[in-house]
């Protein structure tokens, strides 16, 4: 009987493995091929000072735009994909230079305080050209590495080998900011938090959704924001959409953010007029009211 049961799974579920396998397949190609054809492109989010209301950095977030195919498709759609197939080192490179040469772009148009946060995945950590390419990268586009913010997982923290710790050091000798994205959904140790020279976290949107309304969430937050201040750590809050969240967070010392509340990722030419907006009447918030675009 079990053996026929057994049949009866494979039976069953085999052709929706298949149609999966190659539907993966098929858009690993697909995002080949894009990337040969340039249909990738960054986007900027705005990271906010909630106090002032100025924009002092921007993380670069994947896009993929097809051609006839609609509007821009968001990255998480296929960045997984670009994981398997190891396509995210091509691309991850490509979105390093792409970002470093924009923030010289905006540097150059007198905005010199801006800074540029790029996603790390673990592949490209791992790659034993990493740190050549990085110095590589900000020599050609003449910025000070205290401008580059790079954000890694806590996956990367938790792997404890020699080769990691001393790129890690060697990262944060060049004086490039380390940044924990998504903090608090990963593993729960926290020792590496001391033992690594981390600079921020950012805390994960999915605890900043559920400020006010979930007890457990609202409390995650606060010790979050406790526990990076008395480490001495900077901290940001992702996906903030709310100004009840807005106040919440400056009443617990949070003074910097990420989300809609303040705008989505954006092209860098609309980026570009926003911080020229904020240049030109600096005391005037430049998106009131819940700013969409
Ligand atoms: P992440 O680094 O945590 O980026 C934040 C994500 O939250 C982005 O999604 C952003 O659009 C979204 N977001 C920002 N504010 C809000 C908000 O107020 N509400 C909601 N609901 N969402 C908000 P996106 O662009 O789809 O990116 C998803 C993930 O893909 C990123 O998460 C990051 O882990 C990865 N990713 C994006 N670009 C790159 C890249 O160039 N390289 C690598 N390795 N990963 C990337
Ligand atoms: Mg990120
Ligand atoms: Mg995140
Ligand atoms: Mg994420």
């Amino acid at each position: 009987v079990a053996k026929e049961n057994g049949r009866g799974c494979y039976r069953y579920f085999t052709p929706a493995i298949n149609k999966r396998a190659r539907q993966r397949l098929e858009l690993g190609t697909r995002l080949r091929r894009a990337f040969a054809q340039d249909e990738l492109a960054l986007h900027y989010q705005p990271q906010v000072d909630m106090e002032s209301g100025h924009i002092f950095s921007a993380e670069a977030l994947l896009r993929w735009r097809q051609p006839g195919k609609g509007g821009p498709i968001p990255c998480g759609a296929f960045i997984e994909i670009a994981e398997e197939t190891g396509l995210i080192l091509p691309i991850g490179q490509w979105v390093l230079r792409q970002a470093c040469q924009q923030l010289r772009l905006w540097h150059d148009a007198g905005h010199v305080a801006m800074r540029i946060a790029v996603n790390l995945s673990p592949r490209q950590f791992y790659q034993a050209n990493f740190l050549a390419s990085i110095k590589a990268i900000l020599e050609e586009t003449g910025l000070s590495p205290t401008m580059l913010d790079l954000e890694i997982t806590e996956g990367v923290l938790l792997q404890r080998s020699e080769d990691n710790i001393a790129t890690l050091k060697e990262l944060g000798n060049m004086g490039i900011q380390l940044s924990v994205d998504d903090f608090g959904t990963g593993y729960s140790s926290l020792g590496y938090l001391q033992r690594f020279p981390v600079h921020a976290l950012k805390i994960d949107q999915s605890f900043v959704r559920g400020i006010g309304s979930s007890p457990g969430d609202t409390a995650l937050v606060t010790a979050i924001i406790a526990m990076a201040q008395s480490l001495h750590l900077k901290v940001l809050a992702e996906g903030v959409e709310s100004l009840e969240q807005v106040h919440f967070l400056k009443a617990h010392g949070c003074l910097a953010a990420q989300g809609y509340y303040y705008s989505r990722a954006v092209a860098a030419d609309i980026l570009a007029g926003l911080l020229h907006e904020q240049e030109v009447s600096p005391t005037r918030c430049a998106w009131p009211g819940n700013g969409e675009m």
